[in-house]
This record gives C-alpha cells, structure tokens and sequence, in this order.
C-alpha cells in the first residue's frame, strides 16, 4: 500500500497530470503499458487551434479549449524547465484556406459564426492570404486567418513530459499493462497484467481511447470512449519551400514544425482499432494538401501512420469522479488532446489534491451519460 496517486496511462494526459501533482509534492506512480508518450498523443499534429476547430454546436468546449490556450504558454515554460526539452510552441496562427464555390461558402458561415462569437479573426482575399503565406495556392478564392490559434511538436512535448515527470520525482512504470482497477473510497488500487495490486490515494484513468478496456468498473463507471481513426503523412521541408503557418484546407492540413517535420492530416474513421494505412486515405490527404499548397509535390515523405482518437459520445471530455469510488477519469479528449493538457492537467490535479470539482471540469463529469456501456448512442 502507498499512499501515492495512480495514473494509469502516459499519453499526454497521464504525464501532465502526474507532473502537475509531482510538482506540487503529491507523490504520483504511473503506469504505462507501452512507452510512456507514444500511444495517441504522439500520432497528433499538435495544433492548438480552438478557434479555426470552434464547432457550431460545441460552445461549451469551446470555452474549455480557449482557457487552455490560455494555459499554455506557462505551461510549456514550466514544462521545458522541468525537463531542458523544448517543446516547439509557436504563435503564427492558422490560415483556414477555400479553393472552390462551395468550399468559399462554407468558410464564409464558419467566418460569420466565428464573429459572432467574438472571435480575434480576419477574411482574407487569396492575394492577401499569399502575402501571410507565399506558398498557398495562387488559386485560393478566400481565407480566414486566425492568429490567436497557436501549435506545439507534440513529439517534443511528449519528451519534454515524459523527462518533466520523472525529474520532478514521480515514479514511471513503463511496459507495465493495468488489467483492472479496484474502487474504493479509503484504498482504491491498480491490478497490473502479472496480477500485483498496488492501493493508493486516488486512481486517474488516463489510458485514452484503451480506457474502456479496464476491468473492474461498474458499467455506470464505465467511460464511453471510441476510437476514431486518423491517418497522417509526414513530409520534409526542403528550401526553397516554406511554410510558417497551419493551413486548413477543405480536405486536409498541413502544420509545419521547426524541425522541418510537415505533418499531413488527418482523415476521420469509424473503423474500431483498425491502424491500417490505406492507399485511399493517403490518396485523399496528398491531394486535399496539395491543392491548396501546390509546393509540397516535390517534398520527400518521412513517414506514415494512423492513431486513434479517444471520442466520447458528445465529443466532449470525460474529467473528474466517476460513480466508481476513488476512481477519477481523464479521457476522451478527441482532437483537442494536445490542446486541452493544461487546463486537463491542473484541473484533475486541483481535485486530487483538494476533493473540489472546479467550475471548469463541472460540465464535463463522467457521470453526464446515464447509460455508458456503449460508446456512441448507436453502437
Ligand atoms: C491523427 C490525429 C491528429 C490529432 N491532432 C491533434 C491536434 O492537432 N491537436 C490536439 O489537441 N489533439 C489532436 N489529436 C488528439 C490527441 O492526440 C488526443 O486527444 C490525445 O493524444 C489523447 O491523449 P491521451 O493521453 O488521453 O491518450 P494517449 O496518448 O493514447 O495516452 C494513453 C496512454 O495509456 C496507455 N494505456 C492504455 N491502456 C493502458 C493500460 N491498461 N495500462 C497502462 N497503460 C495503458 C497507452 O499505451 C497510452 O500511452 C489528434 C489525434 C489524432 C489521432
């Protein structure tokens, strides 16, 4: 028995969090089944864009999404501190780009709702989106640019976290499988794979889209967390090429990285834990980016991948107590995992530490779905 807090899962959620407890002398062990930042968390593209991602039905993540924008700068200050990794954060901004009729008009209602809302963004004819960034393409009819829209390599972060947990003191238990958790309100505990059971404070499930896996929770406990795949293409910037900014076109993205890493992406899935790349789906980003950024064609390819988004039923994240006595939840971040670390990471770890929900988790409980068993309302 310890009387450390146990995060099961090391995506970028499980670490920060372990790193935001740490720091403040909360002693954290953390399991991961793999190595610790490479499950979705490293598949991303690291942007952190609530405003070009505002959707027209989700205001109130919105707002979660914009406080953790807020969040971030210090946060990746404390973080590259704590470890000496740089983690790549840029201010640029994104440029979401329309190069047809329909795609122009679509961008126009997303431009009006996103006034509405009051958000710091701009129309843009083509010739003046190729005056932000020269390599868009000369046929672009319009462009939104959202300059409060910022990025990270997630890679670096996932480094940078990884360093920033252990060298604040907490204890990271890698290649290590949880196969259940054990609830209880004085000594919840973890059952890892070879059948040890360590009790602690507090259990955080952390284990993004695998969260459901676990046994040992009640279906009301459960989190209805499903995979959405995304497949992704890495290329290299070569000169004269360049890109600064995050470009959005209709039918994919394009989020240059100061190491010269152009991350390609993403398609979105229904196909469960599927990972396979698929002619298809590199057909559709290699042709949705080069559309609007005509430049990439003779860039090399590095690499290719699909991950799988941890999705919930509403989208929206799970965080906070569960109906499962000691067991806190911290999944279901969708896209905006990367994003959301922050104020994910500081929240959760404000409720270990003092057993307050805080106004910012409040609409996000676990217990919003009364039926959870199932992942999605048809599945
Ligand atoms: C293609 C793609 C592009 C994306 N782009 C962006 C983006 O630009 N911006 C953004 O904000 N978000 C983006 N996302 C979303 C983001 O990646 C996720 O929301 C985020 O990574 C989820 O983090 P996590 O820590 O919950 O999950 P993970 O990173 O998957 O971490 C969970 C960890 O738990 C471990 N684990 C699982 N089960 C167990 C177990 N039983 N025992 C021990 N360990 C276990 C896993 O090995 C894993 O390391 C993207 C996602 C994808 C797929």
């Amino acid at each position: 028995m310890s009387n450390d807090v146990l995060i099961v899962g090391g995506g970028t959620v499980g670490l920060a969090t372990g790193f935001e407890l740490v720091r403040k002398g909360t002693p954290v062990t953390l399991f991961e089944k793999g190595k610790a930042g490479h499950g979705t968390s490293w598949q991303a593209a690291g942007m952190l864009a609530p405003d070009a991602e505002i959707g027209f039905e989700e205001l109130e993540l919105y707002e979660l999404n914009r406080e953790s924008l807020r969040r971030w700068p210090d946060f990746a200050e404390r973080v590259e501190t704590a470890s000496g990794v740089n983690v790549d954060y840029r201010d640029e901004g994104t440029l979401i780009v329309a190069d047809d009729r329909d795609s122009a008009e679509a961008l126009r209602r997303l431009y009006e709702f996103q006034e509405e809302q009051g958000l710091n963004v701009e129309w843009l004819t083509g010739e003046e989106a190729r005056k932000i960034e020269p390599f868009v393409a000369p046929r672009l009819s319009a462009a939104v640019y959202a300059p409060s829209d910022h990025q990270v390599d997630n890679r670096q972060l996932l480094t940078a976290l990884r360093e920033a947990f252990v060298a604040e003191g907490g204890t990271l238990h890698e290649e290590t499988p949880v196969a259940a958790v054990a609830p209880d309100e004085a000594t919840p505990a973890v059952v890892t794979e070879d059948g040890t059971r360590v009790e602690g404070k507090e259990v955080v499930v952390a284990a993004g889209v695998w969260s459901r896996d676990l046994d040992g929770l009640t279906p009301d406990a459960q989190p209805p967390v499903r995979p959405v795949k995304g497949q992704m293409i890495q290329l290299r910037r070569e000169r004269p090429f360049d890109l600064q900014h995050v470009i959005r076109g209709p039918d994919a993205y394009l989020a240059p990285k100061s190491s010269g890493r152009i991350v390609v992406g993403a398609t979105s899935e229904e196909m469960g834990f599927d990972t396979t790349v698929t002619a298809g789906g590199l057909y559709d980003l290699l042709e949705g980016a080069w559309e609007v950024v005509p430049g990439i064609y003779d860039l090399p390819v590095d690499d290719t991948w699909a991950g799988l988004r941890p999705a919930s039923r509403d989208h929206a994240p799970l965080l906070g107590r569960t109906a499962a006595p000691g067991v806190i939840m911290a999944t279901g971040h969708y896209r905006h995992g990367i994003l959301l670390t922050p104020v994910t990471a500081e929240e959760v770890a404000t409720l270990v530490r003092t057993g307050e929900t805080s106004d910012w988790l409040g609409p996000f409980a676990p217990t919003r779905f009364p039926n959870a068993q199932s992942p999605s309302p048809t599945a």
